[in-house]
């Protein structure tokens, strides 16, 4: 399956960590840039498209501005990006030039994909650049990406690229050489594991330990984001950057070096996999037993008569969590009405809203095809 899935793969994103390309001390490694950047090159030119996610900037702006310490204030990390990021893509326009390949860069923030309609503009961005042979070079905009704007770390944006884009394979690289069945710094015994079917609760606890010095990821954010993109049908690949060569030896077959993650079976429609995974949630609704069975196992729209509770302050068209008695999220979708109407509809029938609250515009709180059973 693994071995298949990678020569199949034609559209790949290749996410490359900060440790890989820079260090606080020695600022951007130019050497390490240049061969990745012939790597890539070697995998594009095995008839794939490649996208390019790359972290480093903070790391290497850090460098140049001469700071001691990984920034804790918010406008020293920005400034530090700012820096970074013109200096980073610097080396890879050099990198790639001298393989006659063309680059581009594209820096991202949350809100441009939580926006539909911003992120079917930046998909089309996206794939006129492939068609016309450029490795677009991504990063979150970190200069100006604030809090409730951010993706947090490249590991999540990589996922929401390979989904933005419809690959077939995200690569991560980094500094470790896969998912370990133990933490192998305290375990001489423990293995890597070559193919993982899927993301258990077993696996995310496996992944919790470990974390690399320089990215802000470490393994937990590489295995969330292999997770949510195995529901679109996409695959992960998290491989060892620092071994010469690895990358392309992968998809020529003659190496069976990192871990393979499986996509899922189920493919959820891109507008459904947006909903679920990159739209937060703004609010939620606990539900009764009814409606749990009647969207779960029925197939059904969400009604205002099986709320129990509603959480959060939103508005008509936010995403909201639904979850079971248990607290559990187990759903997430659209509303259709804000979070003070809720309050007002919630446990009644819709004869009894219209006699206590007047008609509606819409009978169901959250539609059908605006929801999405986690
Ligand atoms: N966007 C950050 C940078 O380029 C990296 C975030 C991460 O390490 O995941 O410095």
């Amino acid at each position: 399956m693994r071995d298949q899935l990678l020569k199949q793969a034609r559209r790949v994103v290749v996410k490359i960590g900060s440790s890989l390309v820079a260090s606080r001390d020695s600022g951007l490694r130019a050497d390490r840039i240049d061969r990745l950047a012939g790597e890539m090159s070697a995998v594009r030119s095995s008839g794939r498209e490649v996208l390019l996610v790359s972290s480093g900037a903070i790391v290497s702006g850090i460098q140049k501005l001469g700071l001691k310490a990984y920034p804790k204030s918010l406008p020293v990390k920005q400034a530090a990006a700012a820096v970074g990021q013109s200096r980073l893509m610097w080396a890879y326009e050099k990198a790639f030039e001298r393989l006659d390949q063309k680059v581009a860069q594209i820096l991202l923030t949350h809100q441009d994909l939580a926006d539909r309609r911003r992120f079917m503009n930046s998909r089309h961005t996206l794939t006129t650049l492939i068609e016309f042979g450029v490795i677009p070079v991504i990063n979150e905009n970190d200069t100006v990406a604030v809090d409730e704007i951010r993706f947090g770390d490249n590991d999540t944006l990589a996922g929401q690229v390979a989904h933005l884009v419809d690959a077939d394979l995200l690569v991560i690289l980094s500094d470790v050489d896969g998912l370990f069945s133990d933490d192998p710094r305290r375990n001489p015994s423990a293995t890597l594991m070559s193919v993982v079917p899927e993301i258990t609760k077993d696996i995310e606890r496996r992944a919790g330990v470990s974390s690399s010095f320089e990215g802000t990821g470490g393994m937990a954010t590489k295995i969330q984001a292999a997770k949510k993109v195995a529901e679109y049908g996409v695959a992960t690949l998290i491989l060892n950057g620092e071994t010469p060569g690895l990358l392309p030896a992968v998809f020529e077959g003659t190496s069976q070096a990192g871990t393979f993650i499986l996509p899922r079976g189920r493919r959820l429609t891109s507008r459904k996999h947006w909903i679920a995974f990159t739209l937060r949630a703004k609010g939620k609704l606990a539900l009764d037993d009814g409606a749990v069975e009647a969207l779960v196992r029925r197939g059904k729209s969400l009604l205002p008569s099986g709320i129990v509770a509603v959480s959060g302050q939103f508005g008509p068209g936010d995403a909201v969590a639904c979850t079971d008695r248990h607290g559990k999220e187990f759903a997430k979708g659209l509303v259709n009405f804000s979070s003070d109407t809720l309050e007002r509809m919630k446990g009644l029938k819709t004869a009894d809203i219209q006699k206590s609250i007047g008609a509606q515009e819409y009978e169901e709180v959250i539609h059908r095809d605006n929801l999405v059973i986690l």
